[in-house]
């Protein structure tokens, strides 16, 4: 492979340094039908077979030039394992959970012992060896999985996680605790195997789904103690929706990044308030309005802004809709080039 500093340049960014170049790629799930074609994998395939998973990532580099490899494709593979029933999905549509463990009882199980070996854990340990082969140290790879309030949502359902939040905080403390250690567990393994960052996100903790003061009292201590657990692995947090009223407590959690979406009122002071606790921030194209709807030189115009605004990576704001032209993720890779060649 002929360009050796994506993953050094990306690695530098997330400690806070200077790189060569600002890395432009994707820090959320990024499987386009367009994508799809071009490399053969596609899913539902992509989403549980190791091969075409690690097939369908490297396809964001060979096909997309985005400097990262994401992968999976979906933010259910935690929630598979510990109980849930998932809709595998569709091409076009991704996998989903139906129901879960907790939905008619308040009794919070233990972290299973074999958690590794469940569900879909095992493929995607494996894509993550595989990966790490084909990108050598060239290209760093991005693990995703669902953070622990996502994870809560998942196992009792959404209308009891946010009943319980307020009823019963008692049981959402020990729920939470238990996706924390879930997350740990399976984040570590993907390090030990390879992976470069892990990025937890967490929807659920937006402002827009619960209170910040909830955030902070039940979520918060859990998510602060994920980014100490990992040795020395880098890590993002990732939080959709307009997220301004929790920036501080996110950047105070300890990841080495926090990506954003679009949502957020004020991209400057977000910026400002990472960096002053030592996070880079990832984001933060419109997904929906621009990489899906618009056209490049929307999506062009609009990276410059994140650019101007100061993110330290340029990326989609959240997860890409399977329909987003790839002209529009080539747009964004363009935009960065541009911006750099001026500076
Ligand atoms: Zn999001």
């Amino acid at each position: 492979m002929e360009k050796p500093y994506f993953r050094k340049d990306l690695l530098s960014t997330l400690e806070g340094k200077t790189p060569a170049r600002i890395p432009v790629g994707t820090f959320t799930t990024a499987p386009v039908l367009d994508l799809m074609d071009l490399s053969g994998a596609a899913r539902p395939e992509a989403d549980s077979q190791p091969e075409k998973m690690a097939v369908l990532a490297f396809s964001q580099y060979a096909n997309a030039s985005f400097e990262t490899l994401r992968y999976p494709f979906d933010t259910v593979v935690l929630g598979e394992a510990l109980g849930c029933t998932i809709d595998p999905g569709t091409k076009a549509r991704t996998p989903a959970v139906l129901s879960g463990p907790l939905d008619s009882s308040s009794v919070v199980p233990e972290l299973p012992a074999d958690l590794l070996e469940r569900g879909r854990i095992p493929a995607v340990l494996q894509a993550t060896e595989i990966l790490r082969e084909k990108a050598g140290s060239n290209l760093p790879l991005i693990v995703g999985m669902e953070g622990p309030a996502d994870l809560a949502t998942y196992l009792c359902g959404a209308t009891r996680f946010l009943k319980w939040t307020i009823k019963r905080p008692h049981i959402i403390t020990r729920l939470v605790e238990l996706c924390t250690d879930a997350c740990i567990l399976y984040a570590r393994e993907c390090l030990k195997r390879g992976a470069d960052v892990v990025v937890i996100a967490d929807a659920v903790s937006s402002p827009d789904m619960i209170s910040p003061d909830a955030f902070r009292s039940l979520i918060k201590p859990g998510m602060a103690r994920i980014p100490k657990a990992l040795g020395g692995g880098k890590s993002v947090l990732h939080i959709c929706g307009a997220a301004d009223s929790i920036i501080y407590d996110m950047a105070e959690c300890g990841f080495d990044g926090l990506s954003l979406e679009e949502g957020i009122k004020d991209l400057k002071s977000a910026v400002h308030t990472a960096h002053e606790a030592g996070a880079a921030v990832i984001g933060n194209v419109s997904t929906s309005r621009t990489l899906f709807a618009g056209k490049p030189e929307d999506v062009k115009r609009e990276a410059f802004e994140c650019l101007q605004m100061g993110v330290d990576v340029l990326a989609p704001g959240c997860g890409l809709a399977p329909e987003t032209p790839l002209k529009n993720l080539k747009a964004l890779v363009e935009a960065r080039n541009e911006f750099c060649g001026r500076k």
